[in-house]
């Protein structure tokens, strides 16, 4: 029989991303910095595997870097719950972005072992090395890897600091740069992927809630658009003559900002980049390179918008006399998480919170937009104050910590009778 659960606190969450901020789990003096496989990743996985231990969990290192903490279910070779997030911090970083995953999921297990609770699955907790490029120019490398989808990566990478490569990083841990592909869980009987995660956005604050739920993750489009008109003098070239590339810029901004607040579907259009030429203050500018960045949450909304903000550009150019040119960058489908998962998800958030839990679209790209590759995934945000992230200044409060956490095992016990 189960013994009675306590009810989880969100101090010990808060309290351990605090101390994994700083060093020897940062690589940077007065902030957080944990680059894949630097010094701070290796002493925040021995850290990260203490707890894990303590919580019940046995503990290794997959193929790529990547610590992962296993919770035995019932029976031995029990199907696999993955919860987790990802280690690693951008410069200058958060204490919460991906490390509150990565501790809320093994608050989860602690909780459970303390009751020596086991069920018909095994509770696994990965805490992803590689999610923000923040020592390669790469991004998500590492549940690339998991989920079976990694494109031989080149071991002669270089890191940002040009002190070492991807092979010579990985040896340093033990590991074989030809051998990452070894950590795909596919064959493995994993039937879900469960990430909680910081908003990093400002919904969850302007709503009042303090838990949302992901629908999917955006589709993304990237343009560069350059406007080609002609320089001239600023003192010279009369009005009516000109043709200022910067001006025709400047519609297609406001236009690509007038569909954006228009849209749906968490519909979001930037232009984040400009650069004008010749670029200075007594010439008339005679050509812009301009970025165009459309997000929705799904594919179809994101394509209206987009065919809808470059026929605008098209339109202002042959007015201005201006020549356009469009080339696609970035293209990526949305993710859409997993319908039922999500569906209990919401019935947690929603019996923890006493009120229902808004369903969100992921603007930003997250490790479980990689691992619905391998199985179906589910998402939980949590407010963060100002929607502020990748900066020291973000913050989570104690009270939405502990909804997360009572969300996610009340979630796990969903599942019992999900996968049972
Ligand atoms: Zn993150």
């Amino acid at each position: 029989m189960m013994e009675t659960l306590d009810i989880p606190s969100g101090e010990r969450a808060i309290a351990r991303c605090a101390e994994l901020g700083r060093a020897p789990y940062s690589d940077m003096e007065g902030g957080l910095f944990r680059p894949y496989l630097g010094p701070a990743y290796r002493a925040t996985c021995e850290k990260l595997s203490q707890w894990m231990a303590q919580a019940g969990m046995s503990t290794r290192m997959d193929a790529a870097g990547n610590l992962v903490g296993r919770y035995e279910g019932l029976v031995p070779n029990a199907p696999v719950v993955l919860l987790g997030s990802h280690i690693d911090s951008v410069r200058d970083g958060g204490f919460y972005d991906g490390m509150l995953g990565v501790i809320l999921s093994i608050e989860t297990v602690a909780y459970f072992a303390r009751a020596g609770k086991r069920f018909p699955f095994a509770l696994e907790v990965i805490g992803f090395g590689d999610e923000e490029g923040s020592r390669f120019p790469t991004g998500m490398l590492t549940s690339h890897a998991v989920a079976g989808v990694l494109k031989a990566p080149d071991p002669a990478m270089p890191d940002w600091a040009g002190t070492t490569t991807l092979a010579g990083a990985l040896e340093g841990f033990g590991l074989d740069v030809g051998r990452m592909h070894a950590a795909s869980r596919k064959g493995d009987p994993v039937v879900a992927y469960v990430e909680a995660h910081i908003e990093q956005g400002p919904a969850l604050e302007a709503e009042e809630r303090p838990l949302g739920v992901v629908s999917a993750i955006a589709a993304q489009q990237r343009y560069s658009l350059v406007l080609r008109g002609m320089a001239g003098h600023a003192g010279t070239v009369a009005m009516a003559l000109r043709r200022d590339a910067l001006a025709g810029a400047a519609e297609i901004i406001l236009a690509a900002e007038r569909v954006g607040r228009a849209g749906t579907d968490g519909l979001v259009a930037t232009v984040g980049s400009l650069d004008v030429v010749p670029g200075a203050a007594n010439v008339v500018p005679g050509e812009v390179v301009m970025s165009l960045d459309v997000r929705a949450g799904t594919n179809a909304a994101r394509d209206m918008a987009v065919a809808e903000i470059l026929d605008i550009a098209r339109q202002i150019c042959r007015a201005r006399g201006l020549e356009i040119d469009m080339t696609l960058k970035q293209d990526l489908d949305a993710t859409p998480c997993d319908a039922r998962l999500t569906a209990l998800m919401e019935q947690a958030a929603g019996s923890v919170t006493g009120m229902p839990a808004p369903l969100l679209v992921s603007g930003a790209g997250h490790d479980a937009m990689i691992m619905a590759h391998l199985v179906p995934v589910s998402m939980l945000f949590i407010r963060c104050a100002g929607g502020i992230s990748h900066n020291p200044a973000e913050a989570v409060t104690q009270a939405d910590t502990e909804a997360a956490l009572r969300t996610m095992t009340t979630f796990t016990g969903l599942l019992e009778r999900h996968f049972g």
